[in-house]
């Protein structure tokens, strides 16, 4: 095929397939074009759980246009700026006193876990622990595609690049916590938490605890396992051990987190879980941050890790050339004051709620659903082919894709993901911007049943 010949130019995803052209969003609404034809669909995913404020915001649109007028570019290896500052006060702030110090704020998810990793390799080498160098993340976990990122992942990607990756000595598994699926019919949840927890506990001994650096989890997984909130109990016992053996606890919270699923009107997905003292040493964020306006993602740093780089060697190692950068970080931080002072994340998390209880309640006789699951306003739908065995379809039916197809064409967006290294199968993902209306709710709820049944008539 020569360069004339081919249909597409952007090289990702399937190379040489045109993919559907977003032309513009408006509200909680995007207008694609697929095959020539224009069409208008509610964007209850909003790409990757990226939108928080809605599409085509012109009070953002505003701020960008100043923000472009008061920023400049600058390294931040030695001239930084104000607005980086001040997205980091407010990401502080905002979280319950004590939980954060500083922040790092770079372009993407993966880059955020990456340099993350990085940051508690340093952390234990400015303590002098020169050995704790390992890290154990969980089966089933999707952390990004850059190579640690991938590396800690658990997922059918991580899979198939299994040959490119950080060695699996260096990047150790503990069992994902998947009640729906992994709780024996004979344990309460308890005791199910309980065995996790003396599995990781074993991880650590067998492995040597003056090896371990971090315990990485996803606090509400998404894009790797489908919504599967962490039961009473299981985050804080991480944390209990993490403190035991002198061991980093990070959460990713890329896609949870940034206020998709915070209780309290607030940022993080962990306070549904934990209290500030028993929160994340390191946490990394994304998506929502800049709500698909810019490009951002970053790293918060506790006060312990932040005074162990003070008193240590005063530096983090490295700088990228686009990190915190000036535009991003004020868009970023105009998005976020907005957020809060339309009380969004408060709207998200009853509206999600009611959206997931409505989604229950639709789909409760499907012979397809398995689990529905999730927190505030990132949810999931587990199909199955036999609900009493909880059976998965085969996986190369893709019965996720196929149903995000089918809703696709009837003017929903939603994301279909396939675990294939626990027995997950398929399921399919909403998570909506934080405008969300009661309305908006029936909408999404009475085009995904529509769609679960178009999907059951054509596997009959
Ligand atoms: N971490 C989690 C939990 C994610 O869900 C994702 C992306 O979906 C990432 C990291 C990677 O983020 P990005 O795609 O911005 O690199």
């Amino acid at each position: 095929m020569t360069v004339e010949d081919q249909k597409s130019y952007v090289f990702q995803a399937k190379i040489d397939e045109q993919l559907p052209n977003v032309l513009s969003g408006n509200g909680i609404k995007i207008q694609v074009e697929k095959d020539g034809k224009v069409t208008e669909l509610i964007d209850a995913m909003t790409g990757a759980a990226v939108g928080a404020l809605g599409w085509g915001d012109p009070e953002v649109h505003k701020i960008m246009s100043e923000a472009a007028t008061v920023t400049s570019y600058s390294y931040p290896a030695y001239i930084g700026n104000k607005h980086a500052e001040a997205l980091a006060k407010f990401y502080i702030d905002n979280s319950p006193k004590g939980a954060f110090a500083g922040a790092l704020w770079c372009g993407s998810g993966s880059e955020s876990n990456e340099n993350a990793l990085k940051l508690v390799r340093q952390y234990h080498l400015e303590k002098g622990n020169i050995k704790k160098t390992k890290f154990i993340s969980r089966t089933t976990s999707y952390h990004g595609f850059t190579i640690g990122a991938l590396s800690i992942s658990s997922n059918t990607r991580a899979k198939n690049f299994k040959d490119i990756l950080l060695p699996e000595s260096q990047c150790l598994k503990m069992p994902v916590c998947y009640e729906y699926r992994n709780k024996k019919k004979t344990e309460s949840t308890a005791e199910y938490v309980q065995r996790l927890l003396d599995n990781l506990e074993e991880m650590i001994l067998a492995e040597d605890p003056d090896t371990i650096a971090a315990v990485i989890v996803e606090t509400l997984p998404g894009s790797s396992l489908g919504t599967a909130p962490p039961p009473a109990g299981y985050l804080p016992g991480i944390r209990a051990l993490c403190n035991k053996y002198d061991v980093l606890f990070m959460l990713d919270e890329v896609m949870c987190g940034t206020g998709r699923c915070n209780p309290n009107g607030g940022l993080n997905c962990w306070e549904n879980f934990l209290t500030v003292e028993q929160g994340p040493d390191i946490q990394t964020v994304g998506k929502t941050l800049g709500s698909g306006y810019v490009s951002i993602a970053g790293i918060l740093i506790s006060p312990k890790v932040r005074n162990t780089f003070l008193k240590g060697s005063g530096k983090v190692f490295g700088a990228h050339t686009y990190s915190g950068h000036a535009f991003n970080c004020l868009v970023a931080l105009k998005v976020q004051e907005r957020i809060k002072e339309l009380k969004l994340t408060s709207n998200i998390f009853k509206m999600g709620n009611l959206l997931g209880e409505k989604l229950t309640e639709s789909l409760k006789d499907s012979p397809l659903v398995g689990d529905v699951r999730g927190i505030g306003g990132f949810w999931s739908v587990e199909l199955v082919k036999n609900k009493d065995t909880k059976e998965s379809f085969p996986l190369p039916l893709d019965v996720c894709h196929h149903l995000q197809d089918i809703c696709f064409d009837n003017g929903l967006t939603v994301m279909g993901n396939q675990c294939c290294n626990v027995d997950s199968g398929d399921h399919v993902s909403l998570a909506p911007s934080f405008i969300i209306t009661e309305e908006n709710v029936e909408q999404i709820v009475q085009i995904f049943t529509k769609s679960v049944n178009d999907l059951q008539k054509e596997l009959i």
